[in-house]
């Protein structure tokens, strides 16, 4: 038990912001309680921390009011669905976990055996798991719900520039020109980013703020100009802007020549989108188009932020693109203050990028397809050659076409929450019903996804192993085990799926003592690559303090903070140059209709965290955010003859939901909104996914979470 205060990482969105941490023995009369009166560590803002210099936003500060809350105490276990669990010891658990995936490996073979993991794994969390998948088992069926959050991104980087990695540090927000947000309520959803930005452009008439939104949220609110584009336009919007930069001649021909490729083709794609057609698509004024652009134009220094917006899309990867497109033709690249930001969503999405945490990657950001990446793996692992299959792994949604179908033997679920999360649920919750044999491995009991599993795994959560995770600026912060919270039977994920390994019969290689003999293995696999973090160790970062990576091998630990990605203007690609992409927009795959003639956008609130797992436990947020809601605009309200108050079926083709209508002219006619986070724990068939459609980028697999089209229905109830 730690009795002094300890720094740590919050475990719960992509900033990574800095956490000090006081136990309870040593706050004195004031200590902090939860709800229930358990004395709890204080939470404050880690000041010396690179990424949030101090400070927390309410999820943070509360964090641990959770840790104690409806913890997993020991392995339970049903035969079948039908059945009550009951509970077992952790060694009848690994012999049933064995028996399935030598049953699956013999009747289905090793791809029926599928892994969903999280970004709430630690780094070596991560890594374990895709040893034993990828390594040992020899399948690629891995997939975390960074599919569902940040694999656009992932693909739009490694399209343009030949390697993923976000090339801009959190110092860009107050350095840029013009920060450009799209499909980013970044005020709610990354609150330190958006609080970095906004007291920088308040003190500096010159910085403008561009959001682009079909909500007029609050990030809008504090934007100079706000264009409300019809849900599905960005390509056109970006294609558009890129159209006016091209006939002003704003643009680096010196950059696009030396160091791009591909410029031509792209300019004939642009040559369609001039302004009257482009506003028209996207439902802005052609002057609020035009000046966008001259924001673009008029700014040495450019920083595009985005984040679910362009990701959640049947286009995302394209999106990305399109919007990396015009940093390329600015040369808004590998400067202070420039240059495409993805702000990822789960705290540790980017520490799973970098231990190879989907079903298309190895650790090292390595791809699965390329047999020098398997083979140099390979031999990092002393595994055989070919032991690393080539064949893509299935992706979440692919796992669960595979329940329906029978090619799925073992669905193994840890650290997230699918039953809340995935889009068309119902169909989701049908494919779990068949399910052979379910793990569900978490800190915490109940949540909705426990409800269909086999076998339930109590884990330690972040507050009680010793990991890291990356934040969005790629920080890798060293979080210790500092709580001793942790019912007594639950165990580190990395240690689960370890001791599977070896009862498996991979005793060498997962012959791991600790956390730090993990980290220090899998910093090796980043030797030389991109995502070169081989300097990095539990020591070091622990004596240091959080440190950027690129950070190779003998790298000088006191410069630990600002490292930009391209500042030599060489890319990953082949020939070093990074590639013009020419995509036309095709807009939604499920666009509004007769039947349904109105575009659903799911989103995210300040308080909640994802669906709740945590947040739903802590009173201060529940009474901040007490109900789902659904945001209509006046002119909708008026045709559905709704009320403010009222409840409202809303339905699609694949299901429905009831929510309490809000009236807001902040929402774009045509459109409403409904946040993502209750599941059927929290309120009454108030799923926002119960309505979304699986139809994916066909790049990134992403699916498109964003948009569906709806009906409203009146309930005539108060
Ligand atoms: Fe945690 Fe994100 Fe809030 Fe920072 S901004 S305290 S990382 S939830």
């Amino acid at each position: 038990m730690i009795s002094e205060k300890v720094t740590t990482v919050c475990p719960y969105c992509g900033v990574g912001c800095g956490l000090e941490v006081q136990p309870p023995a040593s706050q004195g009369k004031a200590t902090n309680r939860d709800s229930e009166g358990t004395p709890i560590w204080k939470v404050m803002g880690d000041r010396t921390h690179p990424s949030s210099l101090g400070k927390v936003c309410v999820k943070g500060a509360t964090v641990t009011e959770a840790i104690n809350k409806n913890r997993l105490k020991y392995p339970l276990y049903r035969e079948t669905l039908q059945q009550d669990f009951r509970q077992i010891d952790w060694e009848e658990a690994f012999n049933l976990i064995v028996k399935q995936i030598q049953l699956v490996s013999k009747t289905i073979g090793v791809d029926g055996i599928c892994m969903y993991g999280s970004g709430q794994f630690q780094t070596e969390d991560y890594y374990v798991a895709q040893k034993l998948l990828k390594g040992c088992l020899g399948t690629n069926n891995f997939d975390a719900n960074s599919r569902l959050c940040m694999s656009s991104a992932v693909s739009g980087y490694m399209g343009s520039f030949g390697a993923d990695g976000p090339p801009c540090n959190y110092e860009d927000l107050e350095l840029t020109d013009c920060a450009f947000l799209v499909g980013t309520n970044t005020a709610e959803c990354h609150p330190i980013v958006f609080n970095r930005l906004r007291a920088y452009h308040k003190k500096n008439r010159h910085v403008k703020m561009i959001v682009v939104d079909p909500r007029r949220t609050a990030t809008a609110e504090a934007a100079d100009l706000h264009l409300a584009i019809k849900p599905g336009t960005d390509i056109d919007l970006f294609n558009g802007i890129a159209y006016l930069l091209l006939q002003w001649g704003a643009i680096d021909t010196f950059f696009i020549d030396e160091c791009t490729r591909d410029f031509p083709a792209y300019t004939q794609i642009i040559s369609h989108y001039p302004p009257q057609i482009v506003a028209d698509k996207c439902g802005i004024e052609v002057k609020d188009l035009e000046t966008a652009a001259r924001y673009w134009a008029e700014s040495e220094k450019v920083l595009s932020l985005w984040s679910m917006g362009l990701n959640q899309s049947s286009e995302g990867t394209a999106k990305v693109r399109t919007l990396i497109n015009l940093h390329l033709m600015t040369a808004t690249i590998g400067k202070a203050g420039c240059g495409p930001f993805s702000l990822t969503g789960q705290p540790n999405a980017m520490g799973g990028r970098e231990a190879g945490g989907l079903s298309h990657i190895l650790p090292g950001y390595r791809s699965v397809k390329n047999p020098l990446h398997r083979q140099e793996l390979e031999e990092i692992w002393q595994l055989p050659s070919g032991a690393i299959s080539a064949n893509v792994g299935k992706t979440v949604w692919e796992m669960i076409m595979g329940l329906e179908n029978g090619d799925v033997g073992l669905l193994w679920i840890a650290a997230t929450n699918p039953a809340v999360s995935m889009p068309d649920l119902e169909r989701t919750k049908q494919a779990l019903l068949k399910s052979p044999f379910t793990i569900y491995q978490d800190a915490y009991y109940p949540t909705e996804t426990a409800y269909y599993a086999h076998l339930v795994l109590p884990a330690t959560q972040w507050s009680e192993k010793a990991g890291t995770m990356t934040n969005s600026e790629r920080v890798v912060t060293y979080s210790p085990a500092f709580s001793s919270s942790a019912p007594s039977q639950a165990k580190a994920d990395w240690e689960i799926f370890a001791e599977v390994g070896k009862r498996l019969g991979f005793e060498k290689y997962f012959s791991f003592k600790d956390s730090a003999q993990v980290y220090q293995e899998f910093v090796k696999t980043t030797r030389d690559r991109p995502c070169d973090m081989s300097g990095l160790s539990h020591e070091l970062l622990s004596k240091y303090g959080p440190i950027q990576w690129p950070f190779p091998l003998r790298s000088d630990p006191e410069n630990r903070y600002g490292r930009r990605l391209y500042t030599d203007l060489h890319f990953h690609t082949e020939d070093g140059r990074a590639k013009f992409a020419a995509f036309h927009s095709r807009g939604l795959a499920e666009p509004p209709n007769p039947d349904y003639p109105l575009v659903l956008t799911v989103g995210r609130l300040y308080g909640h965290w994802h669906t709740m797992t945590r947040t739903g436990r802590i009173d201060k947020i529940v009474k901040m955010h007490p109900e789902p809601f659904l945001e209509i605009h006046p002119k909708d309200a008026r045709k559905y003859q709704l009320e403010d108050g009222e409840l409202v079926r809303v339905v699609s083709v694949r299901g429905e939901a009831k929510f309490k209508v809000k009236i807001t002219s902040a929402i774009a006619p045509s459109t409403v909104f409904a946040p993502m986070h209750w599941g059927f724990l929290w309120a009454e068939n108030a799923e926002a996914n119960s309505l979304t459609h699986p139809h994916s980028c066909p790049i990134s697999k992403q699916p498109e979470l964003k948009a569906c089209a709806v009906n409203l229905i009146k309930v005539n109830q108060i």
